[in-house]
């Protein structure tokens, strides 16, 4: 760091995000991403014309996409607000609706980046700890007087928490904000938006990044009462107007109004799943049961760091937090059938060596 650097930025957390290599060729199921292209439409939408375009600002409004989001949902565009990946839309969301004695809570084995956010902002963070078996209580985020952030389904671990659990957190206490992150829920989990009607207090987040394959895009949404839209866009046009690019703001739009595509797409994630879990377990690992698309498992016979390099070695990426409670597992992206092969294939090799 610089003599320059600020004390406030000292103390950030930064969040350290999978690895893209560069160098070779791997089978990448680190960072959860689609193995599958956009939909044709996103193709169609960008074309040389509109590249063309892009000396002149993207529109603020978002109005194109945000209306697509909307009608998707059943929702008004005053109900969507649209970021630079969902990262973007979290990080307005906790500088809206944190502050000082109102921090954020989440569990302790999460995403990170609710960490990374909380130290940017200066928040108070409290982590509750995940149940023995994973799972997420929501009676565990009762008393807390700030902001609440619950990823459903949870990463890394995949699992999921009932709707009606949230609905009861949602009603325990209307005069905080509850964030559910969906980032993974179209892969066979129940959204919360049906509860936006009669809860002014929930925001949900999604992003196009994972089951609308539009990681590189960055797009994320916020789905919420129009006043929380309204809160979330005063940070917006605080920090960054133009926060969506000209091509992104009609790759998203064809993609959201891509609705078969979208639903082949996770259908074939759904299928390669239960292949996969099956194929691993005749194996000897442990997967947790999993709604997303990825799975946390830990091999009865490899640790989980050895696990990781010796996959590396072989061409396969998969992500190890090398971290107290979830050290013996990995989190593996389920990826086409082929790759998906490729894994199972591998993993009887590492076997037969350990
Ligand atoms: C991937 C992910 C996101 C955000 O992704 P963006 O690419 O920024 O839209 C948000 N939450 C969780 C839990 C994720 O895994």
């Amino acid at each position: 760091m610089s003599k320059f650097l600020s004390p406030e930025a000292a103390r950030l957390a930064p969040y350290t995000p999978g690895e893209q290599p560069r160098d070779q060729q791997y089978i990448k199921l680190n960072t959860n991403e689609s193995p599958f292209p956009p939909s044709p439409r996103v193709l169609e939408a960008v074309s040389r014309e509109e590249v063309e375009r892009l000396y002149l600002y993207s529109d603020p409004t978002c109005a194109g996409l945000n209306a697509a989001i909307a009608r998707r949902y059943g929702l008004t565009s005053e109900n969507v607000i649209t970021g630079n990946g969902s990262d973007e839309i979290l990080a307005f969301a906790f500088r809206a609706f944190c502050g000082e004695g109102k921090g954020a809570a989440f569990a302790d084995i999460t995403y990170g980046f609710y960490e990374a956010q909380a130290a940017l902002f200066g928040l108070e963070a409290r982590r509750v700890p995940l149940r023995e078996d994973f799972s997420l209580q929501v009676e565990d985020y009762r008393d807390f007087p700030g902001t609440v952030v619950i990823a459903n389904p949870n990463a890394p671990t995949g699992m999921a928490v009932p709707v009606s659990d949230i609905r009861w957190l949602l009603e325990e206490n209307p005069e905080r904000v509850v964030i559910v992150d969906e980032a993974y829920v179209d892969f066979g989990a129940e959204s919360c938006v049906p509860l936006l009607a009669e809860h002014g207090n929930l925001l949900v987040t999604q992003t196009m990044s994972k089951s609308r394959s539009l990681a590189g895009g960055r797009i994320g949404f916020a789905l919420g009462s129009r006043e929380l839209i309204a809160d979330l866009n005063r940070v917006k046009y605080s920090f960054n107007p133009y926060n969506v690019n000209r091509l992104s703001l009609l790759a998203g739009a064809a993609a959201m109004e891509d609705e078969n595509y979208f639903r082949s797409c996770c259908r074939a994630i759904r299928e390669n799943r239960a292949w996969t879990v099956e194929a691993l377990e005749k194996r000897g690992f442990a997967v947790l049961p999993s709604s997303a698309n990825f799975i946390f498992t830990k091999s009865g016979r490899l640790p989980g760091g050895e696990l990781y390099r010796r996959l590396k070695e072989q061409g396969i990426l998969v992500r190890w937090f090398g971290k107290d409670r979830i050290r013996d597992y990995v989190r593996i992206t389920i990826g086409s059938r082929e790759q998906m092969e490729a894994l199972a294939e591998t993993v009887d090799r590492l076997l037969a060596g350990a």
